[in-house]
Formats: structure tokens, sequence, C-alpha cells
């Protein structure tokens, strides 16, 4: 089959031949239709992530198919399925495995950032059946991105909802993908008003498309004061940094009030500095959320299948396009999400 595999850090991927798997007992292979290319990759193929214990290896954790093959034992899905897969894989027996917090697993196994494959090939081997949930209505390509880009913040505003309600202010830092699921969830969820922070204006301009209450141009000074303004004068009650550079932390802390939650998502490598009478506020919550366990994807997929949670727009792209979709998402070009269609 072709897949694109990362040989080395800071290389491009190589398009190349390889064998494709066969599905061993437990085993499922599915056809990949869509997968999502996610800015977790960019931190990994320059080695600002060095995560991966073998090398070369097929990256792709954002994916969606059809299945193609079953080992034995395999009674929840047959050939022709379509299927979104949980990439969160983990040993299966560890405390946060056997609590359905699988995501976490001391021992990591996740599908494109372990010695697994992921789906940036026309195959994918799943190793059990349990993460794969069944799309009826949802295509391939537009499931692939519910499996992290709305997975994922679904989670972290989930476990945020104590401090939101409707007359409540949430921000929102860095309109990637990420981003743009985190604003219609939390107006989905949550109900309360969204505020918006990018630095690039058509990003600001979506931002309203979709809802924000209340956008701001990172690039500008004071933006932390003038969301305190907004708000009479207390700040957010929660933010969500999808960023996560030393800036963007800060900026998360110092909008945040009282009782109030600070959740960064985004693997930018910063720190975050919480200093009480300094720039945060008492009571300030923080938690790095990651990913989703597979119930949440299950609640997430439901959420689209209802078409409660509309898509994000999605822009197709072959396998053999993948490098430029790349350096596309690199530079901030991609609007929604880039979704690689091996085998579509
Ligand atoms: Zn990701
Ligand atoms: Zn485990």
């Amino acid at each position: 089959m072709k897949a694109a595999r990362l040989h080395r850090y800071g290389e491009p991927l190589v398009l190349e031949e390889v064998p494709t798997p066969r599905p061993g007992p437990g085993e499922i292979l599915v056809r990949v239709e869509g997968a999502g290319f996610c800015h977790s990759d960019i931190h990994v193929i320059d080695g600002e992530l060095k995560i991966l214990p073998r090398m070369p290896v097929i990256l792709g954790h954002e994916n969606a198919g059809i299945v193609a093959g079953t080992g034995a034992g395999i009674t929840g899905v047959r050939d022709g399925d379509a299927v979104a897969v949980f990439g969160g894989w983990g040993c299966g027996s560890c405390d946060y495995c056997v609590t359905g917090h699988e995501q976490l697993c001391e021992t990591p196994q996740w599908a494109g950032l372990s010695k697994h494959d992921g789906g940036y090939a026309e195959y994918l081997l799943v190793p059990h059946e349990r993460y794969l949930v069944k799309l009826s209505t949802l295509k391939p390509a537009e499931a692939a991105p519910l499996t992290d880009a709305a997975l994922t913040p679904y989670r972290a505003i989930k476990k945020a909802l104590a401090v939101l309600e409707p007359d409540h202010h949430a921000l929102v830092i860095g309109l990637g993908g990420l981003g743009q699921y985190g604003l219609k969830l939390l107006k989905l969820l949550s109900g309360c008003s969204v505020i918006v922070v990018d630095v690039q204006d058509q990003k600001l301009r979506l931002a309203r498309e979709l809802g924000a209450a209340h956008t701001f141009d990172g690039r500008d000074a004071g933006v932390s004061e003038r969301i305190r303004e907004l708000t009479g004068g207390h700040g957010v009650n929660a933010s969500f940094d999808f960023v996560g550079s030393d800036d963007t932390l800060a900026l998360a802390i110092q909008a945040t009030r009282s009782l109030g939650k600070v959740s960064q998502i985004g693997l930018a490598g910063g720190a975050a500095r919480m200093k009480v009478l300094e720039n945060t506020r008492f009571e300030v919550q923080f938690e790095a959320t990651l990913w989703g366990t597979i119930k949440e994807l299950r609640e997430v997929i439901a959420l689209a299948e209802t078409g409660q949670l509309t898509p994000i727009s999605i822009e197709r792209a072959p396998l053999d396009r993948i490098n430029d979709v790349y350096a596309r998402l690199k530079r901030g070009e991609v609007q929604g999400r880039a979704v690689i269609t091996p085998a579509a």
C-alpha cells in the first residue's frame, strides 16, 4: 500500500510502498478515507515532540474509513462498515485503561504516535474493535476530524462545565481546527458568550461568523485588560488555550476570574506561570487536558450525526500532497481542517 512515513525528525514525510498489514485475531483493517492533519504532527515532524519509539513510522492519529478486513473474534463490525477510529490507544489493563481513560495510559500506544502506524496510508491496522465508532450518515472524511479536532475540545469543555453558565464568558485562544470546534461546542454545551483571540484577520472574521460574541487581535497590546473591562472588571469564567505558548498561557491566566478555570489544550511548548497576587486570582484551577475517551468520542459522533454539532470546513488532499499540507498548515493557511484522503 501507499504510505507517508517519517524517517527522521526535521525531514519531509516519505511517500513509499509498504506491505499492507493483515489483521490478526481481534484486529481490524480499515481503508483510510479520511486522516485529519493535526498541528501536533507538525511538532512531531519538526522534532519538538520527540515521542516516537521507532522510525520510520506512519503518522496520522485522526482517522476514519471503511472496514476492509477483520481478524478472528470480531463481532461488532464487518467489511464495508463506515467507522471513525479512536486513536488514544493504551495497554488495556492499567488503572487508566480499565476506568475508560485509555488516552492517559502510562504506556501509550497511540495510533501514529507510538510504535503503531497511523492513518497517512491506504490502510490502518486497528488493534481492537472497542476503538471503532460506527458511522451512519456521516462520511469518513467528515468524521475523521471529530476524533481529535472535536473530541479534544469536547473533553476540555465538559470538564469545565461546572464553572460555565449561560450568562458567563469563556475565552478561546487560537482558532485552528480545534479552536473552531471549541467555539461551536462551548455555544452548544454551555450557552455562554465566547470571546476569541487569534492573530489572523481571517480567523477573527471566521470567529464572528461562527458566533463569537467578541474577538480580539492577539497582536494588539492590552488584550487581557480589554477582556476584563468587557466582563465587568472580573475576567472570564473559563479560558481554553488552543496554542499553548508562554504568551497565550499568560493571557489565559490573566483573563480568568476567581473560581474560574484555565484549560491548556495546545502543545506549543509554553509554560504556565501562576502566582497569586501577581498574575492570577485566587481559586483559579489549571488543567492541561489530553484528547478524550472512547465514550466521549461516541458522544461527539452522536452530536454530529444528529446535526447538533455542525462540521468545520474541510479541505481534502490526496496522500501525495501531504508535504504541501504540512507546509500550508505550518504557515497558517488552512482555514478549517485539512483531511488527507489516502483511499477515497
Ligand atoms: Zn491531534
Ligand atoms: Zn493502560
